[in-house]
């Protein structure tokens, strides 16, 4: 697959370059430039293919010139033991849980995918590669995990400190090995720059071949596409709207490529929390970036989201482009702990604040719009946010015993200031 730098028409690479450059050269986005028609292959699917299946078929086709069907399933079945659950939760509403996996968030779909595929592509003239990567909290853990043990690949995370939760730091701090963890003092989007600047300096990135495993690398981006076709054959019937909390807009952009490829889909609705440049965007036609606020959903406080760029290309920087196809909603703390109550009371379901947004958003589209079928997407376990679930609820959710064992493991982090030059000096220090 060629893919193309938003910045730059001329700046092409194959995707199996492009999961090792991560950020362009130019500082852009690697999108898929081709037309691309999936419907064939979308057409082979029914409501009893395996969600492996779908992933594999996907892969062979959109990696066509670059491996075999035996590369395709190699990659899909080392990235994937788990899979998403679709639970009816309310009238016409169905809930993706994406949560499945070993850190009980939706980002362990793009970051095993991605560190399958390193592994398939690395011995093709890399000897190794030094994943660099921010975090507001659940990325992290997610590539932590998807690449512990990985040989000739290390990953240094960076991640704000006192901005995630206990347990997230946890997962990014106890696991050792080629895992290293860096606490900024600062925010997510300082976190984000300071990434950005280091992968801007060539030289630096050349001499400890950097590569990202942010979800601005398309290699996690991809894979993110394959639960929406697998939740589109589940549910068969009418074409559904999908409602997606986002906050760098890395999920939803792979559903609207998906959508793009040729997946029937009514629309997409992108929910945020507070930090709502999107949903304003939609509504006057203005993008103005900002520094994030901190709300109960986290890992969604993105006050410059990086993917809209990619989105951009997909619209043609066009926002009557992007209404034809999104629907813009936010959704402020005091809603999003109503909505963990209310359905908590009427159905006994727990949801994360992430999905909570979520739900809300689909909520209340379905009230605008007249009672379409809206499939939203859960993005991380309850238990991983048991501060907000009890402040809300007074209910400690349960974590998987995986989870919970960390809570007792020592945090190995080294503080530093948000400056670019502390990663440089980490790098040299340890590599
Ligand atoms: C990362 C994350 C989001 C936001 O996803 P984007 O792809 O960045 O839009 C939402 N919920 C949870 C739990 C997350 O970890």
């Amino acid at each position: 697959m060629v893919l193309k730098s938003t910045r730059n028409e001329n700046a092409s690479a194959q995707f199996k370059e492009a999961i090792f450059i991560g950020l362009a050269p130019d500082g852009g986005l690697y999108y898929p430039a081709e037309k691309i028609d999936f419907s064939d292959v979308y057409g082979k699917f029914d409501s009893t293919t395996p969600f492996n299946t779908i992933a594999t078929e996907l892969t062979a086709a959109f990696l066509k010139d670059e491996t075999d069907r035996e590369g395709a399933e190699r990659i899909v079945n080392r990235a994937f033991n788990f899979e998403p659950v679709l639970a009816e939760v309310g009238e016409g509403i169905q809930v993706l849980e994406l949560f499945h996996g070993p850190t009980c968030a939706f980002k362990d779909f793009g970051a095993s995918f991605l560190a399958s595929s390193m592994e398939e592509f690395l011995n093709e003239g890399k000897e190794r590669a030094i994943i660099l990567t921010a975090t507001s909290g659940d990325t992290g853990s997610a590539v932590a995990r998807a690449f512990y043990g990985k040989k000739n690949i290390d990953v240094v995370i960076l991640y704000p400190s006192g901005r995630v939760s206990p347990l997230q730091e946890k997962q990014l701090t106890t696991l050792g090995g080629n895992i290293h963890a860096l606490e900024v003092k600062g925010s997510f989007d300082d976190c984000q720059r300071m990434v950005k600047e280091a992968f801007g300096n060539a030289s630096l990135k050349e001499e400890f071949s950097l590569s990202s495993a942010n979800s601005i690398n398309i290699g996690r981006l991809f894979p993110q596409s394959f639960y929406y076709v697998w939740a589109r054959m589940q549910q068969g019937g009418e074409n559904p709207v999908f409602c997606v909390p986002s906050g760098n807009f890395g999920n939803i952009t792979a559903g609207l490529y998906a959508a793009n490829w040729g997946l029937p889909v009514d629309h997409f609705v992108a929910a945020t929390n507070a930090n709502k440049v999107v949903p304003e965007f939609l509504e006057n036609g203005v993008y103005s970036p900002r520094a994030s606020v901190t709300t109960h959903s986290n890992a969604m406080d993105v006050g410059a989201p990086s993917n809209f760029e990619r989105m951009e290309m997909l619209y043609n920087k066009d926002v009557a482009n992007f209404r034809k196809q999104i629907h813009g909603d936010w959704v402020s703390d005091k809603e999003t702990e109503e909505t963990m109550s209310r359905i908590h009371k009427e159905y006994g379901y727990l949801m994360c604040p992430h999905t909570a947004v979520g739900y809300l958003a689909a909520e209340r589209y379905r009230a605008k719009v007249g009672n379409k079928p809206v499939i939203t997407l859960s993005t991380a376990h309850p238990g991983k946010f048991v501060e907000v679930v009890d402040d809300v609820l007074g209910i400690k959710p349960e974590l998987p015993p995986e989870l919970s064992s960390l809570l007792n493991k020592e945090k190995k982090a080294e503080l530093v200031e948000n400056k670019v030059e502390e990663i440089e000096a980490f790098l040299r220090r340890n590599f």
